[in-house]
């Protein structure tokens, strides 16, 4: 029987990511020793407390069962607790934070739980996929915003026609930014929870990258925002600070309205995160500074090699402040990212992420991660040279 694909799987936007994952599948399968610049997973392990952490709460009957929708009070508080420590803006545990398993599925399934058909919801552009594609799941019209190097890679409010900002329900930001590395200030925040009032619009700010950053900059919550809290949720994720991707663990917080209506989403889809998982969490919140500092560290190295590197080839690219991305503008007399990444590959067997890939103004950009060892992007310069 022929099975025919829902509608709304019809309406997400192309994946521009499939014909270069396909020439990348070919290339390593048949041995050629590629050098992998595209995916956002950190290379480094999870921290051995951690790891032993979970060991322990595994071995525990009373982990393996139904976890509880909100997550562990321990877990909440852990999370509220770290959260005051970073930020200064107290939490209330049981209101204004929900544990997800990973960001993205809150962030996935946000909208569901705030979109009805035909809301619009603003998402800017080039992103993280998901803040699309969710909003075509939940029936929401997506409008792009587009993120131009001109103004910083933030979007610009009052471009906004007032048509669509009468049907405008909700607003994503992602601050530091995947894939530009951009960051915004709270100058920034608070302009954009002041526009949201005055247009009676939600607003989901994901800081998945607030802890991987550089020198002494260090981002701020959009919740430190006076008044930020009565229409604003933000979502973090273990995922890059504790190099626990493969974990799937992050929460949500912020606004007790939103939470409240994303949590019934989730009651309905999944059943919680394994509590084993949610005690190494607590371990993980309460990791020393250490970790970190290392951590950072490392990338820091990398990205001055790549950026360096990448000057020195006459390309012009500025250091980002933080995330593990480099956002990085075509050469001159290139425009066309999938065709540069295709020639990348080919030519230098370097992967690279093509800018349109995270949606149209991300042309003429390509997106390189700094989750390889200081060598091999030596090594990778040095093949982008011998090719461009
Ligand atoms: N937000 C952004 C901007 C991301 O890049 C990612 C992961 N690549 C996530 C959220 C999701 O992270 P996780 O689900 O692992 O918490």
């Amino acid at each position: 029987m022929r099975v025919e694909k829902a509608d709304r799987l019809k309406k997400l936007p192309p994946y521009l990511f499939a014909e270069i994952d396909k020439a990348k599948r070919r290339a390593q399968e048949s041995g050629r020793d590629i050098i992998d610049l595209g995916v956002g997973d950190p290379d480094q392990p999870t921290p051995r407390h951690i790891i032993e952490k979970l060991y322990e709460a595994a071995s525990d009957p009373a982990n393996h069962h139904y976890a509880l929708d909100f997550g562990m009070p321990g877990l909440r508080e852990a999370i509220v607790r770290w959260y005051e420590k970073r930020f200064a803006v107290r939490l209330d545990p049981d209101r204004e934070c929900l544990p997800l398993l990973g960001s993205k599925e809150g962030l996935a399934h946000l909208p569901l739980g705030l979109v009805s058909p035909r809301d619009v919801v603003l998402i800017p552009e080039p992103c993280y996929p998901p803040y699309r594609s969710a909003t075509i799941f939940a029936e929401g019209t997506p409008h792009y915003l587009p993120l131009l190097e001109e103004n910083g890679f933030l979007p610009r409010f009052n471009k906004i026609t007032s048509r669509v900002l009468s049907r405008a329900k909700l607003l994503f930001l992602n601050y530091p930014n995947n894939p530009t590395a951009a960051t915004a200030d709270e100058k920034f925040f608070a302009g954009a929870v002041k526009f949201a009032r005055r247009h009676n619009i939600l607003l989901a700010q994901d800081a998945a990258y607030s802890e991987i950053t550089f020198g002494n900059y260090r981002p701020p919550s959009i919740l430190q925002v006076a008044g930020a809290r009565d229409l604003t949720v933000e979502f973090y994720s273990l995922s890059k600070t504790y190099n626990m991707t493969g974990w799937r663990i992050g929460w949500a917080c912020g606004n007790q309205d939103i939470i409240a209506a994303l949590s019934p989403v989730k009651s309905n889809i999944d059943s919680g995160v394994f509590q084993a998982i949610q005690v190494a969490a607590i371990e993980a919140l309460n990791t020393g500074p250490e970790h970190l500092k290392n951590l950072n560290n490392l990338y820091q190295q990398r990205r001055d090699i790549l950026c360096q590197g990448l000057n020195d080839l006459g390309w012009k690219v500025n250091k980002p402040k933080a995330t593990f991305y480099v956002w990085v503008r075509l050469p001159r007399g290139h425009s066309d990212s999938i065709k540069f990444a295709r020639y990348l590959l080919d030519k230098a067997d370097v992967i690279v992420t093509p800018g349109i890939g995270f949606g149209p103004s991300g042309e003429g950009y390509i997106r390189f991660a700094l989750t390889v060892p200081k060598e091999r992007l030596q090594e990778a310069i040095a093949r982008i040279k011998r090719v461009v």
